[in-house]
């Protein structure tokens, strides 16, 4: 099935297993924002949880910040959003529509990255167990001019937006021939900056009100708050403030459902570290974010590094951990080292010191800073893209199937009794009793087993605990797994422990501290 296919029925999916809703539905919706239903909410705060415990518990120099979303106006003239917080747009004369002009360039990147990848594939499939891709990548003439194509027009575009230029960024699509994916010409406008920041009112009245904005994201809360949480904890550096907060952003193109929204949540970490250490830094936390990925189990091969070649005005290094959904690789979390320039800024524009003393080195610096900054709910839909599966099972029926690391399960575990009579209700009811503070349980007795098993599976719970006339006679059941569709039967009493050790979140921290 076409990659796209798959997409679509993901978007179906989360809707109707109360993952994901379009926000408003029943005003037909608001552009590109979006509600968690019952399951998505639960994933949601299981993805906050992994994030927030690996760093606060796993580190003993990170520590938790819950700054407001509405900060002082000067801030955001501090950090440059307001001057330089933009996005270069373009529309498409015959369709109406806009794009990003970089995103545009982007996709066109991709193509010939593609075409490059298909010539390996191709030459994989030829020569088998004989193929050496390194050797290919160097001396196939068709891949050579695929990457070097490549790699001028990424060379351009980091050059035009680097340089502001943006009647470059233009020329660049139309020395491409670049067309409007809808009407699929080449009739654009100029190219225009938009800022993507929203902004309201504080205040009553009209004269007495002032203009703030909506925090395009939570890292300046933290540095505001640098040296309240520096004096306050006593904290020596190297340490880190982590924050978990919305973030609004006034998104020119907002497609591929919950990957770009204009309401989100970000999981942000800053790392103050001495000055000259931030690239040392930059590459400790580019590895162990890495790992708290792959902890969870979907393979090394969904994962890669793009080192970014044009840095934001703040960063001295940076790099995006990319995952590979299925509209391609694109990035999850951004790592940089983001020099001293937000705490200098804000010395600057407050008038306050941002200064530490450093009692080792017996002086006083602008720290520098390290940043990992993922959303929240592109995260769930990396999990979900990674999770979702249709499978053709034995008896030639197929089976939709998430299959979610157990410690991010919405539910952990159903009870099942096989009929609705007999005391079997009862004893399922018992067994939730004694595990409903431990983990989710869902009590199912409508219809056949099969199809409580298939419901399970479209939610993404990895454990079914079917309770049968045995059950009363003997205190066990059949414990069944989601991923290999195996049962077991077990004594009750052993349930709370298998089910705390396969789904609880201890175990994947324990995973990811052990790497
Ligand atoms: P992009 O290039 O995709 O616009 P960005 O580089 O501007 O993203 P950052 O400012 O580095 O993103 O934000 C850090 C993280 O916040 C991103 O890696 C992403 O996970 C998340 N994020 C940013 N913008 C959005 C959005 N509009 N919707 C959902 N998540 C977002």
């Amino acid at each position: 099935m076409a990659q796209e296919d798959i997409f679509k029925k993901l978007v179906a999916h989360c809707k109707e297993y109360g993952y994901v809703f379009p926000s408003s539905e029943i005003y037909d919706g608001l552009g590109a924002v979006y509600d968690y239903g019952q399951h998505g909410v639960e994933l949601k705060n299981n993805i906050k949880r992994y994030w927030w415990d690996s760093m606060i518990l796993l580190h003993e120099n990170v520590v938790g910040l819950d700054s407001a979303i509405f900060m002082h106006p000067t801030t955001w003239k501090a950090s440059g959003h307001v001057d330089a917080f933009n996005d270069p747009l373009i529309d498409n004369k015959d369709s109406k529509k806009r794009y990003r002009a970089d995103v545009l360039i982007e996709e066109h990147v991709a193509k010939y990255e593609e075409k490059a990848e298909k010539e390996i594939e191709k030459a994989r499939e030829r020569f088998g167990d004989r193929f050496d891709e390194p050797l290919f990548r160097q001396t196939n003439p068709r891949v050579a001019a695929h990457l070097e194509k490549r790699d001028a027009l990424v060379a351009r575009l980091s050059a035009a937006l680097n340089a502001n230029d943006l009647a470059e960024l233009r020329q660049i699509i139309i020395d491409n021939q670049i067309v409007c994916p809808v009407s699929g010409t080449c009739n654009w406008t100029e190219v225009r900056q938009f800022n993507l920041m929203f902004a309201t009112e504080m205040g009553s009245t009209a004269e007495g009100a002032s203009k703030i904005y909506l925090r395009p994201e939570t890292a300046q809360g933290i540095f505001v708050n640098f040296l309240n949480v520096q004096k306050s904890g006593r904290m020596k550096i190297p340490f880190g403030i982590a924050q978990i907060g919305k973030a609004f952003r006034n998104e020119i193109i907002a497609r591929q459902f919950i990957f770009r929204v204009r309401e989100f949540e970000q999981m942000e970490m800053q790392f103050f570290v001495p000055p000259g250490s931030g690239i040392e830094w930059f590459h400790r936390w580019k590895k162990l974010r890495m790992q708290w990925h792959q902890a969870l189990g979907f393979g090394a091969a969904c994962y890669r590094f793009h080192d970014h070649d044009k840095l934001a005005h703040y960063a001295d290094a940076a790099t995006d951990i990319e995952y590979r959904f299925p509209f391609g690789f694109k990035e999850v979390e951004g790592i940089h080292s983001r020099t001293d320039f937000d705490l200098r800024r804000h010395q600057e524009f407050s008038g306050k010191k941002m200064q530490y003393f450093d009692p080792g080195l017996n002086e006083s610096y602008i720290p520098h800073v390290v940043e990992t900054s993922i959303g929240v709910d592109r995260m769930f839909l990396q999990i979900i893209s990674a999770a979702y599966r249709e499978e053709t099972i034995d008896d030639g029926e197929t089976r939709v199937l998430l299959a979610l690391p157990p410690a991010l399960a919405p539910v952990k575990l159903s009870v099942l009794p096989l009929v609705k009579k007999d005391g079997l209700p009862e004893k399922a009811r018992e067994i939730i009793q004694q595990l409903r503070l431990d983990c989710r349980c869902l009590y199912d007795e409508k219809d056949s087993i099969g199809k409580r098993y298939r419901r399970q599976d479209a939610i993404g719970t990895p454990f079914c605990v079917t309770v049968d006339h045995l059950s009363l006679e003997e205190n066990t059941v059949t414990i069944r797994h989601r991923d290999t569709m195996q049962q077991e039967r077990v004594s009750i009493d052993r349930l709370p422990g298998i089910i705390e050790e396969k789904t609880s979140l201890k175990t994947l921290l324990r995973r990811l501290d052990a790497i």
